[in-house]
């Protein structure tokens, strides 16, 4: 459907619009072929019918991976041995499509436009999303690796050279382990650590710079945002943990080396690194106590709503368009003044939203609204 654009919006890169998703053999869909609305699809349908797999398929055409879970077997539908993923959107003016084959026991295959291509990264920033769901609450309650993982997805979308060092710096550590067991079994030399402690350095502070200018930003952005949904009186800071107390002047990779180097003996004990942004952690801190220790569930909740509505700000103005926004079962968990102020955030931004009821959200009476109904992995009703 055309549609004449609206105040604001820009006719250049700014311009993204998802307009088909089709599914073969994807969790619990056999086929499906999805169009969506230009301003805000709805899905809905009971609980356990397929509302989120959508979301997870939308999600894996903008980072590439799930955001459920790491295994991409457990994405083929039981029985097969295939999925695939493709979508069709429009951007620069122009219709293009990412397409996600995945045979078991295969390497994953990328086409963009009908392109095959080797590396993952090329697809990062082409769809751009921002996904906000219940488990969003774990990065203010979870296990530090949820912190990191967010931290990761938000970096490697605006930055390809962040995906491509931290994949280095998996690599280097995986390598820099099996020569830790060695040396504990005395088949290695410990000047062998040598150069992966370099190279891990190196590396490592890469990850380290980059994470620490994220955090500043989303901290004053998150402070923004807050005021709009709490009482103005609620203030959120964010510390880094790396591995040193990091000044915000410089840190440098020598400071990495040091530290590793000067704990040597214990990392052979332990047979691990222990140094190094893969043990990163951000503390999220309201009002100067530990969101994930004091708060209530209801504020963890707003934190969490402001993180992602950040990250949404950050990645925009990065990567300079919109982003495609997935809400996934969060209006339901929101008290009305949150949900509005979500739904009026939204603006002209195309937004995929699921729910077990078909509702209609008074702030988004505006919108262009497309009512999406599955019901175990069909797609069985589309009204508008
Ligand atoms: P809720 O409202 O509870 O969040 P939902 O509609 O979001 O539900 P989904 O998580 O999208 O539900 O889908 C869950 C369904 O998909 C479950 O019935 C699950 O058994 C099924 N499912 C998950 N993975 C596969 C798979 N690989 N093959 C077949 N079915 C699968
Ligand atoms: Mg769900």
């Amino acid at each position: 459907m055309l549609r004449c654009p609206v105040e604001g919006e820009r006719q250049d890169g700014g311009f993204l619009r998802i307009k088909r998703l089709y599914l073969k053999n994807f969790r619990n869909y056999s086929e499906a072929d999805i169009n969506f609305a230009y301003n805000t699809s709805l899905i809905y349908g009971d609980n356990a019918q397929g509302k989120t797999n959508i979301i997870e398929a939308l999600f894996m055409t903008s980072t590439g991976k799930s955001h459920r879970t790491n295994n991409i077997n457990e994405l083929i539908k039981h029985g097969e041995n295939h999925f695939r993923v493709l979508l069709e959107f429009e951007a620069n003016g122009y219709s293009q499509n990412i397409d996600i084959k995945y045979i078991k026991g295969k390497r994953k295959e990328l086409f963009i436009n009908g392109v095959k291509k080797e590396r993952i990264s090329e697809m990062l920033g082409v769809v751009p999303s921002v996904l906000f769901s219940p488990e969003s609450i774990l990065y203010v309650k979870g296990a530090p690796g949820e912190r990191r993982r967010i931290l990761d997805i938000v970096l490697c979308q605006i930055k390809k050279e962040y995906l491509i060092n931290l994949q280095r710096y998996n690599r280097i550590i995986k390598n820099k382990n099996i020569v830790l067991k060695q040396i504990q079994t005395g088949k290695n030399e410990k000047v062998q650590l040598d150069i992966w402690d370099e190279e891990l350095s190196m590396a490592g502070i890469k990850i380290v710079k980059e994470r620490q200018l994220l955090i500043e930003e989303l901290e004053s952005r998150m402070n923004n945002i807050m005021k709009g949904i709490s009482d103005d009186k609620e203030r959120i800071t964010i510390k880094y943990k790396t591995f040193k107390e990091l000044d915000k002047i410089q840190v440098d990779y020598k400071d990495l080396l040091e530290t590793i180097k000067n704990n040597r003996e214990k990392e052979i004990e332990i047979g691990s690194s222990i140094y190094g942004p893969h043990r990163d952690d951000m503390e999220i801190l309201l009002n100067g106590k530990s969101a994930r220790m004091y708060c209530s569930q209801g504020q963890q909740r707003s934190i969490a709503l402001s993180l992602c509505i950040a990250i949404m700000g950050i990645m925009e103005d990065k990567i300079g368009k919109k982003t495609l926004l997935l809400l996934d079962d969060v209006m339901s968990e929101l008290d009305e003044k949150r949900q509005n102020f979500l739904l009026e955030l939204i603006g002209n931004r195309q937004t995929v939203i699921t729910t077990t009821e078909k509702t209609k959200y008074n702030a988004l009476l505006q919108n262009n609204i497309s009512y999406i109904k599955v019901c175990d992995g069909k797609i069985i009703e589309v009204s508008t």
